[in-house]
């Protein structure tokens, strides 16, 4: 579909599902990542793949060399060196996002006062700069309060729940004591969480995908169910928000976006991924067309495929690590074998962790209750599992 040659910056497995809908489109991609068997090389036979760190410039530079557009899978990258390769006249490179959009993003409490300074809805929020501002904030928001790094932040691994003073010096010392700067966040009660994919077009087009229901455990997304399933107006509101959070933030590419949703309809974003996201991987399967060739189409500057739901209702459940023993994540995905409606995603990570994404299981389905009896059995098990 395109001869120009697309570069990522990390080979996980957000990397590993843009390959797959790129090969569909005959486009090539090069991965920069540490593993030479990284999820995403291993699904791309080509010896141009780069061998490095996402976070070092010479690897970065070595890329670009290679490509014609860098994009991202994740946003823990170097930026000063994207900055400089999209201020070459040289060499100019197209970046997606743009680095601005990446930099603010990176660092979580930046975004917040960026969304707070766009009008965007988000909770409470504060710096926190030594012990004594928690015992001064927690007058304000206080307990339970939401102590989060501001930077390198994911699956929850930058984030403490602060219940009382006492917990204080245990949480400081657990989010490193300041190595990574941090805030605090006011504890927000919600109902439910929601979450948009919005995708751009470098001229400008812009999708958005259903909202749908994120549902986390121990503050790891655990399950995706689309449609949402809450009033049309919630569903439009959380549509609005997104699109309008997106709209503040520069380049082309596929954003996710992070709500809470409180009793009384409120919602409020929690914040946004600048690639392809864990709650929008049921668009592969549920889709006209998916987050992934969505990216792809919007960063090559394609038409966008639609964003419309192709089945009534679907759900996604991660398959998370229990511990070292991968053959215990299987268990949930060998249930889904005689399950209609199932496709299961397994990412080809060589080492099994706790709570590390390990692959997905898609379900759809023609109702909302005929997806609830196709998943429940695989939920049993990964409860029987954690139990
Ligand atoms: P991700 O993997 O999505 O990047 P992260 O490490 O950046 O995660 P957050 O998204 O900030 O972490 O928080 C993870 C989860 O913790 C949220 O999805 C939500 O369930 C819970 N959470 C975050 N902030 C708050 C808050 N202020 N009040 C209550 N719960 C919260
Ligand atoms: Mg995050
Ligand atoms: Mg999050």
């Amino acid at each position: 579909m395109d001869l120009r040659t697309i570069g990522v910056l990390g080979g996980g497995q957000l990397g590993r599902m843009l390959v797959e809908a790129a090969s569909r489109l005959n486009i090539n991609v090069i991965i920069l990542d540490k593993p030479s068997d990284s999820p995403a090389k291993q699904i791309q036979a080509t010896k141009s793949h780069v061998q490095g760190d996402f976070k070092d410039p010479n690897k970065i530079k070595e890329l670009a060399q290679k490509v014609d557009i860098l994009t991202i899978e994740i946003e823990h990258v170097n930026v000063d060196i994207l900055e400089t390769l999209s201020k070459e006249k040289k060499e100019k490179i197209v970046i997606c996002p743009s680095p601005t959009t990446i930099r603010l993003i990176q660092d979580k409490y930046v975004q917040k006062l960026h969304l707070f300074n766009n009008n965007i809805p988000v909770v409470d929020f504060i710096e926190i700069n030594a012990k004594d501002d928690l015992n001064l904030v927690s007058e304000k928001f206080g307990y339970p309060m939401m102590l989060k790094s501001k930077t390198l932040a994911y699956d929850g691994r930058g984030n403490y729940v602060l219940h009382s003073s006492e917990e204080i010096e245990k949480a400081l010392k657990f989010l490193g004591n300041f190595k990574t700067p941090l805030y605090a966040e006011r504890w927000i009660s919600f109902i439910k969480e929601l979450a948009v994919m919005v995708v751009r077009r470098m001229n400008g087009e812009v999708k958005s995908y259903p909202v749908v229901e994120t549902i986390h455990k121990e503050n790891i997304c655990h399950m995706v169910i689309a449609p949402a399933q809450v009033n049309g107006l919630i569903l439009e509101n959380a549509k609005i928000i997104a699109e309008k959070s997106i709209s503040t933030l520069s380049g082309a590419g596929v954003f996710g976006v992070e709500m809470f949703l409180m009793s009384d309809g409120h919602i409020y974003v929690n914040e946004i991924a600048p690639r392809p996201h864990n709650s929008g991987h049921y668009t592969i399967e549920a889709c006209e067309t998916s987050q992934y060739e969505n990216h792809l189409r919007s960063i090559l500057n394609i038409p966008l495929g639609s964003t419309m739901l192709k089945v009534q209702a679907t759900a996604m459940i991660n398959i998370l690590g229990k511990s070292e023993d991968f053959q215990e994540c299987l268990k949930p995905c060998a249930e889904s074998l005689s399950i209609p409606g199932t496709t299961i995603h397994l990412y080809g990570k060589k080492e099994c962790r706790k709570g590390r994404k390990m692959g997905h299981i898609t379900v759809v389905a023609d109702s909302i209750s005929q997806l609830f009896k196709r998943i429940n059995p695989i939920l049993r098990i990964i409860d029987e599992n954690d139990s």
